[in-house]
């Protein structure tokens, strides 16, 4: 298996989205990367030459400038908006999930494209599970335990009134055989994920 899809995003025909494994070697010339900082900046893509920006979510409504995240257990999260033709994508490991990263996306949409977020379709991808992502008192508020990515960032979206979330169910520590994993493999990858308006 090389490449993964959401089955909700792929009803979209005017969309091109995927999720790479570790096996795969597409071409990602069409495609807008950023520095990901573990920060909230949501980056507005008007152009495929953006630079060295500092951020962590980026949206668009520029057809063919792809949107591209990297990741090694955080989670990436993918938005489309049928109704105005917009793209978002994120990535949120626990820091990026306590500063609302995905929040922030989604009210960065409502501002550039005037999103209505109850119209959005989202994909949460593969991550460290909540067994194996074990994080200190401070992200917990008083106790060492373990945080579950996929599940807060699916409650941050909700809350804002989002119903079309599909979670991709792997861990990206238990299968290394498709993933890359930071806790388990230090700094040997990441998985690239990205998604495109082409109509
Ligand atoms: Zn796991």
């Amino acid at each position: 298996m090389r490449i993964l899809h959401f089955d909700n995003l792929s009803k979209f025909p005017q969309i091109k989205h995927f999720v790479g494994t570790r096996h795969d070697k597409s071409n990602l010339s069409d495609y807008v990367t950023v520095k990901q900082v573990h920060g909230d900046n949501v980056l507005v893509v008007k152009s495929s030459s953006v630079g060295e920006v500092k951020a962590d979510a980026m949206i668009t409504n520029q057809r063919g400038i792809g949107l591209v995240i990297r990741v090694a257990d955080c989670v990436p999260i993918m938005f489309y908006d049928p109704t105005k033709n917009a793209i978002g994508i994120a990535h949120a490991g626990w820091r990026g999930t306590l500063k609302k990263i995905v929040a922030k996306t989604v009210a960065k949409m409502r501002d550039e494209f005037e999103t209505n977020p109850e119209d959005l379709v989202i994909g949460i991808g593969p991550s460290i599970c909540v067994k194996h992502y074990e994080v200190d008192e401070a992200v917990l508020f008083g106790a060492k335990g373990h945080f579950d990515l996929r599940a807060a960032n699916k409650i941050q979206l909700e809350k804002l009134g989002v119903k079309n979330i599909e979670i991709m169910p792997y861990c990206t520590y238990e299968r290394t055989d498709l993933f890359y994993s930071y806790r388990r493999e230090g700094k040997k990858g990441m998985i690239t994920t990205g998604i495109l308006i082409t109509g």
